[in-house]
């Protein structure tokens, strides 16, 4: 374990993330950042997108990921790629634990840890995940050239999804349990218009069978309570999305799903440790939304910790000693 206290962590490496580690690099705060298993979370996974400001033509998920973290980088955020996996928040400094074995501590904490795809929990949903069953239509999309797949769930994730494997597949046929898309209006007209597109309305899948492969889902028909099964080649789920916050069960405030609840400021029920992006977000959930949250979170630490650095060190030859807080600088 390092001597030295972190001025700020910030664990997650999607926009929210990097926008903190920007604006606290920036700020001077010599800002630490944990990815997880890879950098740049969800957006990663992303082949286009077209609706974050200053790329008229879109750019790829992956690209704009790479663009903010050079960025972040040249103005000094260091970034580890190890996955933080305990943290103790009840004492300051706040304590970081990492798979790697290490322990960090820290001054304040920015938690950008986002959310991962809700699985549909089916018969053989699990046991023909990568063989077949999928939630990145971007990573898979490509194996399922001239077939047939079913996109389970009906807003902006599943169509946008589907229209990008339209540039694959023959046919995808949407399968959404109401008769109406929660998709924003640009994404609908898009898949309305797209001849490779089949709508199963009022519809849930209810199993998903194959032998080796994905072969079949068995689907009900929510109003008729009638049953069918249906071949098919690949199913890929869109069913919403559950927070990352296992690691910080009985140590700060979440609402019943899991998210992480914040006030306007970004600040948990901790002082010192602010939470942005989708892991405190179950409602915007957007690149531009995370972006701007991970930057108030970082301007809100940065005052944080300018005001415990002043209580502890009120004067150059102050009589509060570092040893107060547990704290030597480094
Ligand atoms: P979402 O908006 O919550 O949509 C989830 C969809 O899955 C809904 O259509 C829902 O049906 C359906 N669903 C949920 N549980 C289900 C189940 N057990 N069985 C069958 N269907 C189920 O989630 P999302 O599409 O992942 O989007 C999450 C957020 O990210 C949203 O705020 C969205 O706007 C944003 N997002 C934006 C973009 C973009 O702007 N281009 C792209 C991706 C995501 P109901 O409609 O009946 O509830």
């Amino acid at each position: 374990m390092t001597d030295n206290v972190e001025r700020v962590i910030i664990i997650g490496s999607g926009p929210a993330g990097l926008t903190a580690g920007l604006y606290t690099a920036r700020g001077e705060m010599q800002p630490l950042l944990f990815t997880g298993s890879e950098i740049g979370g969800q957006v990663s996974l992303t082949m286009e997108v077209e609706n974050y400001p200053g790329f008229p033509d879109g750019i790829t998920g992956p690209d704009l990921i790479q663009r903010m973290q050079k960025q972040a980088e040249r103005f000094g955020l260091r970034i580890i790629v190890d996955t933080v996996t305990e943290v103790q928040l009840d004492s300051q400094p706040l304590l970081i634990k990492t798979q790697s074995g290490k322990e960090y501590r820290s001054k304040s904490l920015i938690i950008t840890t986002g959310a991962r795809p809700r699985r549909l929990g089916v018969v053989g949903e699990k046991e023909l995940t990568g063989r077949g069953v999928s939630y990145c239509a971007t990573c898979d999309g490509f194996f399922f050239r001239g077939k047939e797949v079913v996109v389970v769930g009906g807003g902006d994730a599943a169509i946008e999804e589907a229209l990008f494997l339209t540039k694959h597949v023959n046919k995808v046929k949407v399968v959404h349990r109401r008769d109406q898309l929660r998709a924003n209006m640009a994404l609908q007209q898009r898949a309305y218009n797209n001849p490779k597109f089949e709508f199963i309305w009022n519809t849930v899948v209810t199993a998903i069978g194959g032998d080796q492969r994905v072969s079949s889902v068995a689907l009900k028909n929510v109003e008729t309570g009638e049953e069918s099964e249906m071949a098919i080649d690949g199913v890929f789920v869109y069913v919403g999305h559950i927070p990352n916050s296992s690691l910080f069960e009985g140590k700060l405030e979440m609402d019943e799903q899991g998210y992480l609840i914040t006030d306007n400021c970004m600040r948990t029920s901790v002082p010192g440790v602010y939470a942005a992006g989708e892991i405190q977000d179950r409602h915007f959930q957007q690149v531009a939304t995370s972006v701007g949250q991970g930057c108030a979170a970082a301007l809100e630490v940065e005052r944080f910790v300018a005001e415990l650095e002043d209580r502890a060190y009120p004067g150059d030859d102050g009589p509060n000693a570092p040893e107060e807080l547990g704290q030597s600088e480094g």
